[in-house]
C-alpha cells in the first residue's frame, strides 16, 4: 500500500525559477536546496527548479545543474526546469530533469526580445530538442511541455490574436512537444479569455494535449483566472511561494500567484493537493531568511487558517 496522497490538482511551485529570476539578490545554492527539500516534504510534487540559460544573462539561475542533482535525490518529486533553445535542453537532458518546458512566445516581437529568435527559429530548436529526447533510451526521456507565453496579452505588441496563440499551439505540438502549456506572462488575462482560450486549443489538439497553466496576479486576476481554468478541467496549476518575484509593472502586486493562497483555495473547495498547509508556511522562513529584504506576498499566511478548517487533503485521512 503507497502512502501517496491522492491529488485532485497538481500544484507546480515555480518560485525558484520565476521567482528567482525576476529579482536582483542572488539565493545562495544551500538555501535553494533547503527551500526545495522543505517543499517537498510539505507534499509539493512538482517544482521548477531553474533555468538552462548562460549564467551572464541569469546569473540568479547559475547552479541549476546543481540544484537539479540534488531535487532529484528526493523521492517522488517531478523536477522541472525552463529551456530556452536546443543547447538548454541538451544541458537539461545531461541534468536528468523529468520535464523540459520551452518558452514560446506567442508574441513574436516579444520572442525576438527575450530569446532572440523568431518563431520560425523557435519551432526548429522545438524539433531539435524533440529528436534529441527521441534518441534517448524509453525509460529516460523527460516529459517535454511547449509553453504558449504572452499568449493572453503583450506589454510590447498589445492584444495577442487567440487565433495565434492557437496556430502555435497546433505548432508546437507538430514539432514535437508531449504537450503545450498556457501562460499570462503579463497579467493580462481574465476569466473569461481563459476558459475560451482553452476551449480553443483543446478542440485544436486534444484535450491530453493542454492540462496546464501559468499564471500571474500583476492585475489581482490570478485565483479568479486559475477558478476559471478549473472549472474548464485544468488539473496542473503553476505558482509561486510569496508570490516571489513581485512584479516590476505593479508595485505592491505579486509576480506569480501564490501558492500558499492557492493552495488554500483548492483545499477548501475540497479540491486535494497532497500539501500541507502549516509546513508550507514554514517553508516562507527559509525563503525569507534568504532573501533579506525582499518581499513576500500572500494573504493567508498572514491571516492564519480559518477556525476550524479541514483541508481536503486531510479529510482522505480521516
Ligand atoms: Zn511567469
Amino acid at each position: 500500500m503507497t502512502n501517496a496522497p491522492k491529488r485532485d490538482v497538481l500544484v507546480s511551485e515555480v518560485g525558484p525559477r520565476d521567482g528567482l529570476q525576476s529579482i536582483q539578490a542572488i539565493m545562495p545554492l544551500a538555501a535553494k536546496k533547503a527551500w526545495v527539500t522543505a517543499a517537498a516534504a510539505a507534499g509539493v510534487p512538482e517544482i521548477e527548479v531553474g533555468s538552462f540559460v548562460p549564467a551572464h544573462i541569469l546569473p540568479q539561475l547559475a547552479d541549476t545543474a546543481e540544484l537539479v542533482a540534488h531535487a532529484l535525490t528526493i523521492a517522488g518529486l517531478s523536477v522541472a526546469v525552463l529551456v530556452p533553445n536546443f543547447k538548454g535542453a541538451q544541458a537539461a537532458v545531461a541534468s536528468g530533469a523529468h520535464k523540459l518546458t520551452l518558452p514560446l512566445s506567442v508574441s513574436e516581437t516579444h520572442s525576438l526580445r527575450n530569446l532572440r529568435r523568431n518563431h520560425a527559429q523557435m519551432l526548429d530548436e522545438v524539433r531539435q530538442i524533440a529528436a534529441l529526447i527521441k534518441s534517448l533510451p524509453a525509460g529516460q526521456r523527460p516529459h517535454f511541455e511547449g509553453s504558449l507565453s504572452t499568449a493572453f496579452g503583450c506589454t510590447l505588441e498589445g492584444v495577442v490574436p487567440e487565433q495565434r496563440v492557437v496556430e502555435l499551439a497546433v505548432a508546437l505540438m507538430e514539432a514535437g512537444c508531449d504537450e503545450v502549456g498556457l501562460s499570462d506572462t503579463t497579467g493580462y488575462a481574465n476569466p473569461a479569455q481563459v476558459k475560451r482560450l482553452i476551449k480553443s486549443i483543446w478542440s485544436a489538439v486534444g484535450r491530453d494535449q493542454l492540462s496546464g497553466i501559468h499564471l500571474h496576479n500583476t492585475r489581482g486576476q490570478g485565483l479568479a483566472n486559475v477558478v476559471a481554468a478549473l472549472d474548464m478541467g485544468l488539473t496542473t496549476i503553476d505558482a509561486s511561494l510569496g508570490g516571489l518575484g513581485g512584479c516590476p509593472f505593479a508595485p505592491g502586486a505579486s509576480g506569480n500567484i501564490v501558492t500558499e493562497d492557492l493552495v488554500f483555495m483548492l483545499e477548501a473547495m475540497g479540491l486535494r493537493t497532497g500539501i500541507d498547509l502549516d509546513a508550507l508556511f514554514a517553508v516562507r522562513e527559509i525563503v525569507s531568511a534568504a532573501l533579506p529584504g525582499e518581499p513576500l506576498y500572500g494573504m493567508t499566511p498572514l491571516a492564519g487558517l480559518p477556525l476550524g478548517f479541514v483541508p481536503a487533503t486531510t479529510k482522505q485521512h480521516q
